[in-house]
């Protein structure tokens, strides 16, 4: 089935949609994006994306697209004209087609903004076997730049690492900077000991989850202890349960970490707790 995706104001068939070779993004990975999750054909934490969204523009002085109001309606429209129950939504703005390559940030006043949106369709999503399994990762270092909060579209280095990983038979790559984890190649990471929830505090290390935020809000309702600290891949292996957060991916549990077995081997409880709490209460003020 084609498609039908959003440009600047348009709705369009996917063969049909374009954007300039000057589009900033294309050369200088002048954007930033969003992946918001759908569930049950409504949008999972939108709210928390479109603020990171308007913290990221900002961050980089980069101008709202005009349609930063509708944004909503457009994510909703896309779900609907594209029939998508369980799925993504990917939104990427950019600083726009100023008409040549410069090195220097394009006038905002003679060039707009570019706004791009489009559907991915993924039934069975929310129910994932690999939920049942668990994941095995790796562990590489972390040389990406020293603005991770900032969600740009700069995502060679965690292509890279999902290939390393690949290439090891495993599912993901976590990041180490001196000694300590930041966070998975697109996803935030956790480990539990003791029954406490250990994640790496926010800062310009790590994106900051928009999963990760309503997981720990969930937890600490639940009376679970949380601890926003480092950790380091020697801890993680020690580890009673591993698991990591996304909107894609929502909780999904970690088995092996560089070959290492974490606790019994299997999804561990408060992974798995976590993973249906998360599920059943944004679902329930899913937009
Ligand atoms: N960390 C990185 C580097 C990511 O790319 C992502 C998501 O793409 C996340 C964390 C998880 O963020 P969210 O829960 O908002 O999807």
């Amino acid at each position: 089935m084609t498609r039908t995706v959003y440009v600047n104001g348009e709705y369009l068939p996917e063969t049909e949609a374009k954007v300039s070779i000057f589009y900033r993004a294309f050369l200088m990975a002048d954007g930033v994006y969003e992946v918001t999750s759908v569930l049950g054909g409504k949008l999972i934490d939108f709210e928390g994306h479109q603020k990171r969204l308007e913290r990221s523009l900002n961050e980089l002085d980069m101008k709202k697209p005009a349609a930063f109001d509708n944004l909503i309606e457009i994510h909703r429209k896309l779900v609907e004209l594209n029939g998508i129950e369980e799925g993504l939504i990917y939104l990427q703005v950019t600083r726009g087609a100023p008409g040549d390559r410069d090195f220097a940030f394009p006038d905002p006043e003679t060039t707009e903004p570019t706004l791009v949106l489009f559907t991915q369709n993924k039934p069975g999503l929310a129910d994932n076997p690999t939920a049942k399994t668990g994941i095995k990762v790796i562990s590489i270092e972390d040389i990406r730049w020293g603005r991770r909060d900032i969600k740009t579209v700069q995502l060679l280095y965690p292509s890279m690492g999902k290939m390393m990983a690949k290439k090891a038979g495993c599912d993901d790559a976590w990041m180490v900077e001196d000694g300590f984890v930041t966070e998975g190649t697109s996803n935030n990471a956790y480990i539990v000991k003791d029954g406490k929830i250990i994640t790496r505090n926010l800062s310009t290390d790590i994106l900051h989850g928009i999963t990760r935020a309503a997981v720990l809000k969930f937890a600490r309702e639940a009376q679970m202890v949380v601890e926003e600290r480092p950790f380091t891949i020697e801890e993680a292996k020690e580890a009673d349960e591993a698991f990591f957060t996304s909107a894609s991916a929502f909780v999904m549990p970690v088995v092996e970490i560089d070959g290492a077995t974490i606790g019994t081997g299997t999804p561990g409880d408060v992974a798995g707790r976590l993973r249906e709490i998360y599920l059943e209460e944004s679902r329930k003020v899913a937009v």
